[in-house]
C-alpha cells in the first residue's frame, strides 16, 4: 500500500501508509473552518503534509490549488513540506482547514457580443438620439460589455472619455450572464430540437444522438460531477449547517452551505477544474438552433405549447423520482443560499449561485415537460422566477448601471417570460398577466385619465393651502412628516436606498402612519374620499399610500421598478421648481417635468427615476390606485394587490 491514501467513508478516518521508516505513526483530526466537517488521520512523522492536503481534498472534492485553501497548526500556515515531526504534531492534535470560498469567474472571455441579441437599445449612449432611419441600421454595441450602444464608431470614440469609467466594471458584472446565454441557447436548441419538424426542414439530417441527462454537471452519476458519495456527504453537512441556522447562528450556517455546496461548485463546467472535458452540445450547434428560430420564433413557442413530435433530432432520456427531487433540492439550496449571501453582501458568488439555480431548473422543466409531470414543472417554474428575480435586483441594487438590470431582465424574457415579464423596461415582483390582463403602458396619455383628474387638478389650490399647514403647522402636525422608507411603514414603498442626494420625505394622509382625525388636512381627505375612494380604501387595508411627498434640492431617486403593475401612482404638483426642465421623472423611455396643479398618471412597474437638479424643493400629493382596468373588480384587485406587496 505504499504511497496509497486509504479512505474509509463511514468513519471518516484515512490512513497514509508509506511504510514504516523507522518513525511510529501519528494520528490526527483536521476540522474545517465551520467546525463541522472532522477528518482522522493516520500517517507517519516523515510523510509530507503535501499528501495529506491531497487526500483531504479528493475527500471533500475541494481544489487543493484554490487559492481560498490553506491548512493551519497553531495559526501557522502549513507548508507542503513540513512532516508531522517538523511541525511537532503530537497524536491527537488538530490541523484547521481554512476554506474562504472563492467563486472564480474570470477564466471566460469578456465579451458580450451575444447579449446583444437580447438588448434593444433604442438611443444611442454618445448623442442621445435614436438610429439614423437609413437602411433600418441598428445601433452598434460596445463589444467589451454591450451596455452602451452607438450610432458608428465616431460617436463611440467621443463617448470613450465617459464610458471607460464604467466600461470594465460592467463587463465585470456581466460576467454570470454569460453563463446565462449559453445556458439560454442550450436550452433553445433543446426546445427546437425536440419540436421541430425535421421533414420540412432545409439541409442535411443530422444523425439521431441519444444524451442521456446525466451530462448535467450536479447529476450524481455524470463522470465530471461529483459522486453520489459527495452527494451524501454534502447532504449531511448542509444538514448540520440548517440546525446552525434554527439556533440563529447565522454567519456560521452559511459558512456551512457554501461548504456543503462547494463540491457543486468543482463540477460547475465553466469554472475550476474539469470545463474541457465536459461535454455539451457544441457552439455549432447552437448557432444553427439560432438561425432556425430566427426564421419562426412565433412559431415555435406554439408548437412547445402543442406538444412534441416524433421527430427528435436528440433523444433525453427520460428520468426518474431521483432526478427530479436532487435537482429540486440543489436548485432549492442554491437559492436560499443566494438570499443569505446577497444579505451578507457577498455579491459575486450569490450571482453565480442564481445563474446555477437557473441552469438546474431549465433542465427540470424541460425534462418534466418531455415526461408530463406537471408538478415537478410547476414548482421548478416558481425557483426559476424567483432566481430570475434576485438576480435582476442585484443588479438593479449595485452601483454600476440599470442597464445591467434590464440585460436580465431581457434575458429572463428569452426564457419563456420569466416573472411574467415581456418588455426589459417592465419588471415589478408581482406582474399580473395570468389572472388578469391589464394594458401596459408607462406614462397614461391625458386623454385616457379618469375624470377624478380633473376633481383633483380644478381644487390645487386649497391642496396646497393645507400642505403648507402641514409643514408649517403645529408641531403635532410637523412631526408627522418622516423619511421615505426609514421602515415606519411596510406599505411597498420605494426603498429609502434609492435615494441619492439631500433626502426624501413624506406625510402620510391615508395608509400606515396616518394620523386618525382629519384635523390636519380636512379639505383634502374629503375630496379624496369622495372621488378616489378606492384609493383610500387600498391605503387603509395597507395596498396603498395618499401622501404628501418632499423631495430635496439636488436630489436623484436611482432607477427602480416598482412592487407590481396592479397598481399605478398619480402625482399632483403642488411646489414646483422654476427651472422645470432641471426637475423631471423617466418612466420606461420618457422623460417628464411635472406642473403645478396638473396631474401625471403613470405605471410606476415600469423603470423610473426623478431627478431635481434645482435648488428648490419638489412637492407632490402623491396617490397609489388600481389599474384602472381593475377599478370594477375591486375584490379581486385588492387580493392580488395584497399577494403582491406580501411577494415583495
Ligand atoms: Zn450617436
Ligand atoms: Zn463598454
Amino acid at each position: 500500500l505504499a504511497g496509497a491514501a486509504a479512505t474509509d467513508n463511514d468513519s471518516n478516518n484515512m490512513t497514509i501508509d508509506e511504510g514504516n521508516g523507522g518513525c511510529g505513526p501519528i494520528i490526527f483530526t483536521v476540522i474545517n473552518n465551520c467546525g463541522i466537517v472532522e477528518t482522522r488521520f493516520k500517517v507517519n512523522k516523515t510523510t509530507k503534509m503535501q499528501k495529506v492536503f491531497k487526500a483531504y481534498a479528493k475527500k471533500h472534492n475541494i481544489h487543493i490549488a484554490s487559492p481560498g485553501i490553506h491548512f493551519k497548526f497553531h495559526e501557522k500556515h502549513i507548508q507542503p513540506n513540513d512532516t508531522a515531526a517538523s511541525l511537532g504534531l503530537k497524536d491527537d492534535d488538530t490541523i484547521q482547514c481554512v476554506n474562504t470560498i472563492t467563486i472564480n469567474t474570470t477564466t471566460t472571455s469578456s465579451k458580450f457580443k451575444e447579449l446583444q441579441l437580447y438588448t434593444n437599445f433604442t438611443t444611442c449612449s454618445h448623442c442621445n438620439l435614436p438610429p439614423h432611419n437609413n437602411n433600418n441600421k441598428k445601433l452598434l454595441t460596445c463589444s467589451d460589455c454591450a451596455s452602451a450602444a452607438y450610432h458608428n464608431s465616431a460617436c463611440q470614440r467621443s463617448h470613450w472619455k465617459v464610458h471607460k469609467r464604467s466600461c470594465a466594471k460592467l463587463s465585470q458584472s456581466l460576467l454570470p450572464l454569460k453563463e446565462l446565454i449559453r445556458w439560454n441557447k442550450l436550452f433553445k436548441v433543446m426546445k427546437q430540437q425536440q419540436y421541430h419538424d425535421v421533414s420540412s426542414s432545409v439541409g442535411t439530417k443530422r444523425k439521431k444522438k441519444k444524451r442521456p441527462l446525466t451530462w448535467c454537471w450536479w447529476h450524481p452519476d455524470n463522470e465530471n460531477g461529483i459522486t453520489s458519495q459527495t452527494l451524501q456527504h454534502t447532504n449531511h453537512i448542509w444538514n448540520v449547517a440548517v440546525e446552525h441556522w434554527n439556533t440563529k447562528d447565522y454567519l456560521r450556517a452559511m459558512e456551512g452551505m457554501q461548504f456543503a455546496l462547494e463540491a457543486y461548485q468543482s463540477a460547475w463546467p465553466y469554472i475550476g477544474k474539469g470545463s474541457g472535458s465536459f461535454e455539451m452540445p457544441s457552439d455549432d450547434d447552437v448557432d444553427d438552433g439560432r438561425r432556425r428560430e430566427s426564421g419562426g420564433g412565433e412559431k415555435m413557442k406554439n408548437d412547445a405549447l402543442g406538444g412534441g413530435d416524433d421527430h427528435n433530432e436528440m433523444e433525453i432520456e427520460e428520468e426518474g423520482d431521483d432526478f427530479f427531487e436532487t435537482s429540486m433540492i440543489l436548485a432549492k439550496r442554491l437559492l436560499f443560499l443566494a438570499y443569505c449571501e446577497l444579505d451578507g453582501g457577498q455579491i459575486a458568488s450569490a450571482r453565480q449561485r442564481l445563474v446555477q439555480c437557473i441552469s438546474i431548473t431549465n433542465t427540470i422543466i424541460y425534462s418534466a415537460h418531455k415526461a408530463s409531470r406537471t408538478k415537478n414543472n410547476r414548482s421548478a417554474q416558481f425557483i426559476l422566477d424567483d432566481a430570475y428575480m434576485e438576480l435582476m435586483l442585484s443588479m438593479e441594487e449595485a452601483e454600476a448601471d440599470k442597464i445591467l438590470a434590464r440585460h436580465v431582465a431581457n434575458l429572463a424574457i428569452a426564457n419563456g417570460n420569466c416573472c411574467g415579464w415581456v418588455d426589459p423596461m417592465q419588471r415589478p415582483g408581482y406582474m399580473a398577466r395570468s389572472t388578469v390582463q391589464l394594458s401596459s403602458v408607462p406614462i397614461c396619455p391625458l386623454e385616457q385619465r379618469p375624470i377624478w383628474c380633473n376633481e383633483l387638478e380644478r381644487n390645487y389650490g386649497r391642496i396646497l393651502d393645507e400642505y403648507n399647514n402641514t409643514s408649517r403647522g403645529t408641531p403635532m402636525m410637523t412631526n408627522q412628516w418622516m423619511d421615505v422608507g426609514c421602515g415606519r411603514r411596510g406599505s411597498g414603498h420605494d426603498d429609502h436606498s434609492v435615494v441619492s442626494g439631500r433626502g426624501w420625505k413624506e406625510y402620510v394622509l391615508f395608509g400606515t402612519g396616518a394620523i386618525e382625525s382629519d384635523y390636519d388636512a380636512p379639505f383634502t381627505k374629503k375630496l379624496l374620499r369622495q372621488h378616489v375612494p378606492d384609493a383610500v380604501t387600498l391605503a387603509q387595508e395597507g395596498g396603498g399610500e395618499v401622501i404628501f411627498s418632499r423631495l430635496s434640492p439636488r436630489t436623484h431617486i436611482k432607477p427602480h421598478c416598482g412592487p407590481t403593475n396592479l397598481r399605478w401612482t398619480a402625482h399632483l404638483g403642488l411646489v414646483i421648481p422654476k427651472s422645470k426642465s432641471d426637475c423631471r421623472i423617466r418612466v420606461g423611455n420618457e422623460w417628464k417635468s411635472w406642473s403645478a396643479g396638473k396631474i401625471l398618471l403613470f405605471d410606476d412597474s415600469f423603470e423610473h427615476e426623478v431627478r431635481n437638479d434645482t435648488d428648490e424643493e419638489r412637492v407632490l400629493l402623491l396617490i397609489r390606485l388600481w389599474h384602472p382596468e381593475l377599478t370594477s373588480r375591486t375584490v379581486l384587485a385588492s387580493q392580488l394587490v395584497q399577494e403582491a406587496i406580501a411577494k415583495k
